[in-house]
């Protein structure tokens, strides 16, 4: 596994690959890699013949009161996971990103508003623009989302259609512990009381998948696992809506191609989840 630093490196690196006929996969990640994000390399190697990583925590998608200081960087360690994987050619570490004097950014809308523009304002805007830099750097011809953020993956969906950008996008499914809890990096900020609460983000979202797709009222269920999350120890609820797939459009009552979105707070830890309904 090949392990690159700059912007000409890795630009080289992905043309020599596709002058030799293969393509290429790329995973954008911010690090302190889990078993979620080597699953997006798995489905990277499924559709392409190399792949590459980059880590890279990028400080335009963190407000100033958010944790970009002590986000946690294992970047030895994430090599070493990356090596071992079968299905990683090369990570991306960029030394260099926003060059002095910076101005440009990408300004996301439609999917991009609400939900967590609603509690982040600042998010979106830094991460559609590190991506739009990434895929600069790394000319893939295909790149892997999870389906964990997704959101995210919606407006990175868009931006790729909206600016006419020319690589594919596929997404992967959330990877979760046994009791459910969704992989995440920050999962690591939770205190061992906390660890015990959270899988019931995920057991709540179940709960109301299954009423709703059984005809009960989707606001009287949403309001009820709500108060659920609150007496089950979580202290605050940011969203727990019920949306159209690919718009993200509240939806009052079940039609298919749907999902909950969810994100709440645990302690410090702000955790974001969502369960497809078919
Ligand atoms: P991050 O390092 O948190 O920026 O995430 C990098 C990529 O990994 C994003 O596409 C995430 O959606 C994806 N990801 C994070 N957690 C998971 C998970 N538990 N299962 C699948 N993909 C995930």
């Amino acid at each position: 596994m090949q392990v690159i630093t700059s912007k000409r490196q890795s630009q080289t690196l992905v043309r020599d690959w596709q002058k030799q006929g293969f393509t290429v996969g790329f995973v954008p990640t911010m690090g302190h890699l889990h078993n979620g994000h080597l699953s997006l390399l798995k489905e990277a190697r499924n559709h392409s013949d190399k792949v590459i990583v980059s880590i890279y925590v990028n400080p335009t998608q963190f407000s100033a009161d958010e944790d970009f200081d002590t986000y946690p960087r294992t970047t030895e360690q994430d090599i070493d996971s990356l090596t071992t994987s079968e299905y990683c050619d090369a990570v991306y570490l960029p030394d260099e990103m926003y060059a002095a004097g910076h101005a440009t950014m990408v300004m996301p809308d439609g999917v991009a508003s609400g939900f967590e523009a609603d509690s982040r304002p600042h998010f979106f805007t830094g991460v559609a623009t590190i991506v739009l830099k990434l895929f600069q750097h790394v000319p893939a011809d295909i790149t892997v989302f999870g389906q964990k953020d997704f959101q995210q993956l919606q407006v990175i969906r868009q931006m790729v259609s909206d600016l006419d950008l020319d690589i594919q996008v596929l997404d992967s499914p959330t990877i979760r512990a046994e009791d459910g809890l969704a992989l995440s990096s920050r999962n690591s900020y939770l205190t061992p009381e906390e660890r015990e609460v959270a899988p019931l983000l995920f057991q709540t979202l179940t709960g109301v998948r299954t009423a709703i797709t059984a005809g009960m009222p989707v606001s009287q269920q949403l309001q009820q696992a709500q108060d659920q999350l609150i007496s089950g120890g979580f202290s605050d609820i940011d969203y727990l809506a019920f949306c159209d797939r690919q718009t993200l459009s509240p939806l009052g009552m079940y039609q298919p191609d749907s999902i909950l979105l969810v994100a709440a707070q645990l302690g410090s830890v702000r955790l974001i989840d969502n369960l497809p309904v078919e």
